[in-house]
């Protein structure tokens, strides 16, 4: 049977973590400030971003969200992230997705500041993630399975590690932080087009899964003593749930443990991990700022 991932605890560690290093900036006389700009009324955007600030506030930093009504014309979002730009209150910056159709996500994303940018969506910190340039931002999730891995002390090194998906937020990052020297791990990413997944995944020492299909691993997919990292949330209608929905991975949960040797719950695996990170990459953009503000300081200045 496997052992069970605890993500809930390992993140709960690492908030502390932040909230120490948020408690040293503080005293500094800096106080780390994280701005969400949601538009529109999508209810799980709203969850999202409720979940987000009450964590920043819980690690002591400034949460600023501002929601804007679902017509914000482009003009108008451009001057929001202009002003959260320019703003010396603000390290960093969140929009959350998905924008209302008549607004081009892309050039949003781009118009956030790379040094705000801590969801690491930014070409800039792409482009850096990708030639293991550390001064970037890595979105929080693939970093999140680093960090899980890292302290699980799950061995990547010469490991084949198969993740099915090839997102920019999950999947992509995650492929180049596993082959960076370091890690040295082996990479094979699968995605819808892929003949036989089964072939591929039962290669795995590691099998990590970020698509959002219920299921898609069977027990019969995954190689024995296999580690198996579920990233996929879905919610699945359940009236007797008090929430009226269950969420689910896209791991046979039950089958899939009696095989690997190690594997995340859903919830409570890959998720609260993701929330942690970008904790730790908002505390991190501050912790910049307060170094770059200091060192335009003349000397003997406080
Ligand atoms: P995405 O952009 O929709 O990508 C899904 C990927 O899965 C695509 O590359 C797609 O291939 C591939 N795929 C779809 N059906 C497949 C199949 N039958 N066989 C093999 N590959 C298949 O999704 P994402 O943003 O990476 O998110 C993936 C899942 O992770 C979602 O459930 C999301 O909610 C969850 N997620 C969780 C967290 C967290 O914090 N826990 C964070 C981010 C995402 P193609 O490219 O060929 O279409």
């Amino acid at each position: 049977m496997a052992r069970i991932i605890d993500g809930a605890a390992i993140a709960r560690d690492i908030r502390a973590e932040v909230a120490a290093e948020v408690a040293q900036l503080r005293a500094a006389g800096t106080v780390p400030g994280l701005a969400v700009v949601l538009v529109g009324a999508d209810p799980a955007s709203e969850v999202y971003v409720r979940s987000k600030a009450r964590a920043c506030q819980e690690a002591g930093m400034l949460s600023r969200v501002l929601h804007l009504p679902a017509e914000t014309s482009a003009d108008e979002l451009t001057g929001t992230i202009d002003g959260l730009n320019a703003d010396p209150d603000i390290h960093g910056i969140l929009v959350q997705l998905p924008l209302p159709p008549h607004l081009n996500s892309k050039m949003f994303l781009e118009r956030v500041s790379p040094a705000k940018d801590v969801d690491g969506f930014h070409p800039t910190n792409v482009g850096r993630a990708f030639v293991g340039d550390p001064t970037g931002f890595v979105p929080a999730t693939p970093e999140g399975i680093m960090e899980l891995l890292r302290r699980e002390r799950i061995d990547t090194h010469g490991k084949h590690v198969v993740i099915v998906g090839r997102s920019l937020i999950v999947s992509k990052p995650l492929a180049s932080l596993l082959m960076a020297p370091g890690p040295n791990a082996t990479v094979t990413l699968c995605h819808r087009h892929t003949a036989d997944l089964g072939q591929h995944t039962r290669m795995a020492d590691i099998l990590v899964v970020a698509v959002g299909k219920p299921g898609l691993i069977t027990g019969d997919m995954v190689k024995p003593g296999a580690v198996v990292i579920d990233v996929g949330v879905t919610r699945v209608d359940d009236p007797s749930s008090p929430k009226g929905y269950t969420l689910h991975g896209d791991v046979d949960f039950q089958a899939v443990s009696e095989k690997a040797s190690a594997i995340t719950p859903v919830p409570g695996g890959v998720g609260p991990m993701t929330i942690a990170m970008l904790l730790r990459n908002a505390s991190t953009a501050a912790l910049r700022a307060h170094e770059r503000r200091n060192a335009r300081k003349p000397a003997g200045a406080r």
